[in-house]
């Protein structure tokens, strides 16, 4: 390669970008218009032809992947690696840290404590000061410290933040004493990794200055998305100044305002809009040639985002041809929908690494995960775990693998203390090597009385509605449908409660994906209404070992959308294009969250160099609730001229030609909240089963089962009761069977 081959393949307003290396720049262009690709040829170009030292840059991106990925190109464009500080914000911050800590009273070798050890420490300081944490969770304080940190409010002032109240009070004494002992045991967590590295700058001005001469080039790449403490970061580094003294400023921010899509966790989009207030004398390019996408595609992307009030006119062009219409189906439903989508692939060929499924929640990749491999279609999820290989799935399938079969000690081990009840890792090495000693089960062990007097209170406790959960549970499988079995072990174990106790973003998913269970569960129940438990754990069991954890080079790749950003791929599709799931039913409620899901809208359709596919579905079972759904609101902002498709073809049902006049208005229609709706019905369900419970039944009770109909009680225990129903005499549990006195 010619010395400057690279800059010559850049458009006159990259290469001007690339070879504008002093003083402040803003390149704010939409999608796939080369920032990324410009910023890498930027630091060829410092290296290269200006001899800039690689020790003398940094180059700031949002994840680990895109800065390796980065770091190869630069690589490959000056012929060697590069040995430079190519990182995310949180490893540079680390980096600075370890070399620095002692100057803010902290020991070169402090730990970095991840969200287990973050707990731990909180669920300390809730028994030091009495705080229930049944009723607030360590990770409901957790949260808030969170929020506390990235708005830099200290606990000091945290009454003048958020007034003061007895709860206030409770959370302000928490993050008081979760910051001493963080401090005391020489630790940070996560966030204090930023904040704690702009605390340094602010307090040590010789740090401070050695950075900002080390550092004379600075670049951040997906600039919207910065909070406001990497803003501090990046501003107070970029103010060094030179031998003579005048500013320097070299620093050059990439994005684009229009692909923000973190605001709900911080991301302040004032951060690049008012770049050049920030960096008077800011230059700003626009690139403006698209080169990513067909013409057709970019213009499906510009038709939907030109809808967003907030933001700066920009538009691309492109010179590529117009190629393949946007495909938009409507589908029966989500297995239909999930069905279509792998034969298009099968269809169109080739290497499987150029389709990407792109979904609004995590929840939705299970349907493509069992479509793709009833096909044999390898592929990957990214950014994520595989359905079946998620923690609470697993955590519900040993549920109800220990109801199947009590001496399944694995599965008692993963969650004999999931939920928390007091069991920890040496409690549970005595009782198994109880078991051991006795040749018992560990189940039979725990339900022994002596074993249960020898834990603690708490412990006993815990152990005791365990056992008669799985042991009722495992006396009416057969009795039971799946799915209110599924309810019960959800409910009757505190699954559900210690994850909605906890009130994060993380436990908020968790309960989707254990919702999106109830599906799985229904489809099965739907094909043979008579299934076991024992061939449902049988058909799972197949379904989630399918390819044996092999991670495949060539595969279709799966992930949400959030985590598709700054990537690209020749096929794309997006599925579920429905009101409610995208744009999600949040935005409906929430000031600007229509505008954030277009933009996340834009960044999914923009990934897409050659075809695109939306689809929706007719009637979709989400969290095992089964509704008709309507067509996405942003379907109808596309163009129709753009598109083809069963979807656009005029039917006489209601939706599609709501769809064709674009005449259902988004304010009159409420989406509805599918999550919250699967949640109560688990707990409805649940609650109705056990209503029985205080129940007395004596022979001779007409009662009703679900199941059985109705029948005679012919025999009555605190416990059980026998009935007669129509074929057959049944023993039944209290509490568990859904029989109901007439
Ligand atoms: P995003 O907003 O999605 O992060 P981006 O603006 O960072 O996109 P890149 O990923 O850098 O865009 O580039 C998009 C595609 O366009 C890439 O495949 C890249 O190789 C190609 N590309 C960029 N500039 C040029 C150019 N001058 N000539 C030909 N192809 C180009
Ligand atoms: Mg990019």
């Amino acid at each position: 390669m010619g010395r400057t081959d690279y800059l010559d393949r850049l458009n006159d307003k990259q290469r001007e970008a690339a070879m504008h290396t002093e003083g402040p720049l803003l390149i704010l262009a939409g999608a796939g218009s080369g920032k990324t690709s410009t910023m890498t040829c930027r630091i060829a170009y410092l290296i290269r032809e200006l001899g800039v030292h690689p020790y003398n840059i940094l180059a700031v991106t949002f994840t680990n992947k895109a800065a390796k990925e980065m770091r190869d190109r630069v690589a490959a464009l000056i012929g060697e690696g590069v040995d430079m500080w190519l990182l995310t914000f949180h490893s540079a911050c680390l980096r600075i840290l370890r070399y620095h800590a002692e100057s803010i009273g902290y020991g070169r070798d402090f730990a970095v404590y991840d969200p287990t050890d973050q707990k731990a420490v909180v669920k300390n300081i809730c028994k030091e000061l009495n705080i229930d944490t049944k009723k607030f969770a360590p990770s409901y304080f957790l949260g808030i410290i969170s929020k506390c940190k990235e708005a830099r409010v200290k606990p000091g002032d945290f009454f003048r933040e958020y007034g003061s109240g007895y709860k206030e009070e409770m959370i302000q004494k928490v993050y008081e004493r979760y910051e001493e002992t963080l401090k005391k045991n020489n630790a940070m967590d996560f966030d204090d990794l930023l904040l704690k590295t702009v605390e340094l700058f602010e307090r040590d001005e010789e740090v401070l200055e050695k950075y900002r001469n080390r550092f004379r080039y600075i670049m951040v790449d997906e600039y919207q998305d910065t909070n406001m403490i990497q803003y501090a970061f990046v501003k107070m580094l970029a103010e060094g100044r030179d031998r003579e003294g005048n500013p320097r400023r070299n620093i050059c921010v990439v994005g684009d305002d229009d692909q923000c899509i973190y605001q709900w966790r911080g991301a302040d989009i004032r951060n690049i809009l008012e770049f050049e207030k920030d960096f008077p004398g800011a230059k700003t390019i626009k690139l403006e040639q698209n080169y990513r996408s067909t013409a057709n595609i970019l213009a499906a992307a510009h038709s939907v985002i030109e809808r967003n009030r907030g933001r700066k006119a920009k538009k691309l062009w492109t010179d590529a041809e117009d190629g393949n219409k946007i495909v938009y189906q409507r589908l029966d439903d989500e297995r239909d929908e999930a069905g279509y989508i792998a034969s298009e692939i099968n269809r169109i060929g080739g290497s499987y690494n150029d389709f990407a499924v792109l979904y609004r929640t995590n929840a939705q990749s299970r349907t493509f995960e069992e479509a793709l491999s009833r096909r044999g279609i390898p592929y990957r999820v990214l950014g994520g775990l595989r359905y079946y290989d998620r923690k609470e799935i697993k955590d519900m399938m040993s549920y109800m693998r220990l109801v199947q079969n009590r001496a399944d000690d694995l599965s008692l081990v993963r969650i004999i203390n999931e939920p928390k009840r007091g069991i920890g890792g040496k409690t549970l090495e005595k009782l198994q090597q109880q078991a051991k000693a006795a040749g018992k089960s560990l189940f039979d062990t725990l339900r022994d009385e002596e074993t249960a007097a020898a834990l603690s209170a708490r412990a006993s406790e815990g152990v005791k509605t365990l056992t008669t959960l799985i042991e009722s549970c495992s006396m009416e499988k057969n009795n039971m449908k799946i799915s209110d079995l599924y309810d019960l072990l959800l409910t009757g174990s505190g699954y559900m409660k210690a994850l909605e106790d906890q009130n994060t973003l993380e436990a908020e998913s968790r309960l989707e994906n254990l919702m999106e269970f109830k599906s799985v569960i229904y489809d099965y129940e739907k094909d043979d209404p008579n299934l076991t438990l024992e061939d449902f754990m049988e058909r799972i069991a197949l379904l989630s070992d399918i390819d044996n954890h092999q991670p495949e080079e060539n595969a279709v790749v799966l992930m949400t959308l959030h985590s598709a950003k700054g990537l690209e791929f020749p096929y794309v599709f997006m599925p579920g294009m429905e009101d409610g799931l995208f744009p999600g039913w949040r935005a409906f409620d929430r000031e600007d969250g229509l505008e954030e899901e277009r933009r996340l809208c834009y960044v999914g359709i923009t990934r897409a160099k050659q075809r695109l596919w939306m689809t929706s579905a007719e009637t979709r079972t989400l969290y095992g609730k089964t509704d008709y759904t309507r067509e996405s609101q942003f379907l109808r902002e596309i163009d129709r001229k753009l598109m083809e498709g069963d979807g656009v073809v005029e039917k006489k049902d209601k939706t599609r030609a709501a769809f064709r006049d674009g005449a259902a208005s988004s304010t009159a229609f409420k989406p509805f909240d599918q999550l919250k709706y699967a949640r109560q019905e688990t707990k409805k369900k649940a609650a109705a089963i056990q209503r029985a419970v205080g129940e007395s039944f004596s022979p001779g009770d007409r009662v009703s089962h679900d199941k059985f109909g109705e029948g005679t009680v012919v025999e009555a225990t605190d416990k059980t009761v026998r009935v007669e129903f129509a074929d057959e005499t049944r023993k039944l549990a209290l509490g568990f069977a859904p029989i109901k006195k007439i």
